[in-house]
């Protein structure tokens, strides 16, 4: 069992007094809604790419009620067609949750993830990856939140303030101990305890360094990256991401306009959202590196660690590394990327991977492979998630910022009840209880599809 700091106390006489927090950890979740919400971002080509011209950012959008009153927000990333099949996923979850009580979850974390990717006979729908991955998900993300809420916390600081056995007892390491073993995980957490106070104080002063996505879609004109390029170094970024990977023409005229833009001393990625094979990839990057990119993210299919492999080795003399994560469908991929030394920035997803469960994972092994964790964010609230991971990561495991920083993207964070705060380029720790994923009702009820009013107004 856990302890609770703080969840009882004891009055003057003795007698032991549950405060309402701890009498949250025991209710019950009494029913799980799903909703299919979506935003038409594809009107204006925000987050258009090489592979995704057109999307719609969506979600599957959880919630969990409690027979206390207390509820979980929770939701997995879509690209809008298809978001229906992912709530039928949740769906078909919903009879492993509804019905247990939280602390029952919490207390036996890793049983409780195995029970939801390892059903036996929903686990032939993945196992762990694709469509039933990301419901559980979206479920995993509205359980950590409601989890948090009721400890009064940011996501961030409940991980922050749990102790290192309590974190390892939330991960499953089946399919991973070739690489980290339960004990290892554990050292490496107990490593990290040295200077944790200190490095929680200076994320809570200055905050988490992140880079912008946000200036360079492959719809964008080249006026429009301009603009936005300016806005944005007047507004202090210093780390800039574009989209490559349709035209070469194309591609050279954009970098060239964007390295001038920014100047040589500001840093620059590519991202090519998976549009090359292996050899074309390594020609297509070579001929790009004179703009000086830092990394190529996603230069061919996520499921390719021996082509990532041979990339990076090619690449390698010409000082540019391989990213990639956003759809690499769980731990056991990661751990083979590590392990082939296929990529040099491991880039995180909070609803692609099993939520925090999963995620603690891969922070641990890519720790112990020593390569820096720059997550993916954007989309719908993947900004709002990632960066309770990324703190914790900060603050207890990597205890390092070099080579690291968070992705953001400057769309959608209106529909959500604790939106991120950018400062300076950097994500400033959350302070409300919860994981940040609960939107606003208004935004749900206008943006459900097909029903929702936007869309009804769209399909006039
Ligand atoms: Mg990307």
């Amino acid at each position: 069992m856990m302890r609770w700091a703080g969840s009882m106390s004891r009055d003057t006489s003795g007698t032991v007094k549950h405060s309402p927090l701890s009498a949250a950890m025991a209710h019950t979740i009494v029913k799980l809604t799903v909703k299919d919400v979506r935003f038409p971002t594809s009107l204006e080509q925000h987050g258009s790419d090489a592979m995704h011209t057109d999307p719609d950012y969506s979600v599957a959008y959880v919630v969990l009620d409690t027979d206390c009153g207390l509820r979980g927000f929770g939701f997995t990333f879509t690209l809008g067609k298809g978001t229906e099949i992912v709530v039928c996923a949740v769906e078909a979850l919903s009879a492993l949750v509804v019905g247990k009580c939280l602390q029952e979850i919490v207390s036996d974390f890793r049983a409780f993830y195995r029970l939801l990717t390892s059903d036996d006979q929903m686990r032939w729908l993945g196992p762990e990856k694709g469509v039933i991955q990301l419901a559980t998900a979206a479920v995993l993300n509205a359980v950590w939140d409601l989890w948090a809420r009721a400890e009064g916390k940011p996501l961030w600081k409940l991980l922050v303030d749990m102790d290192p056995e309590q974190i390892v007892s939330c991960i499953d390491f089946r399919y991973i101990t070739d690489v980290l073993t339960e004990k290892e995980a554990l050292d490496i957490l107990m490593k990290a305890q040295a200077g944790k106070q200190q490095r929680e104080d200076e994320m809570l002063k200055k905050g988490y360094p992140a880079y912008t996505t946000s200036c360079a879609w492959l719809g964008y004109t080249d006026q429009q990256l301009k603009q936005l390029c300016t806005d944005a170094l007047k507004s202090g970024w210093t780390k800039f991401k574009m989209k490559v990977g349709a035209d070469l023409e194309d591609d050279i005229r954009r970098c060239r306009l964007i390295r001038e833009m920014i100047g040589p001393n500001n840093t620059l990625m590519i991202d090519a959202n998976q549009r090359w094979d292996v050899a074309e990839a390594i020609s297509r990057v070579s001929r790009l590196a004179e703009f000086k990119p830092l990394w190529i993210e996603e230069p061919t299919s996520p499921d390719d660690v021996l082509g990532h492999a041979t990339i990076s080795k090619a690449l390698a003399p010409l000082g540019i590394g391989v990213a990639t994560g956003e759809q690499c469908q769980n731990r056991v991929m990661f751990k083979q990327l590590l392990q082939a030394s296929a990529l040099q920035f491991v880039q995180i997803d909070s609803c692609r991977l099993g939520s925090v469960n999963e995620n603690l994972a891969v922070l641990l092994m890519a720790h112990k492979f020593q390569v820096p964790v720059c997550p993916h964010a954007g989309g719908v609230g993947l900004c709002e998630l990632v960066q309770h991971l990324i703190l914790f990561d900060y603050v207890c495991v990597s205890a390092s910022l070099d080579n690291r920083m968070c992705e953001y993207v400057d769309h959608l964070h209106e529909h959500f009840t604790s939106p991120v705060v950018i400062q300076d380029a950097h994500y400033m720790p959350p302070k409300d209880p919860g994981y940040s994923c609960e939107m606003l009702d208004s935004s749900v009820q206008r943006h459900e599809y097909p029903e929702g009013e936007e869309w009804k107004l769209l399909m006039k």
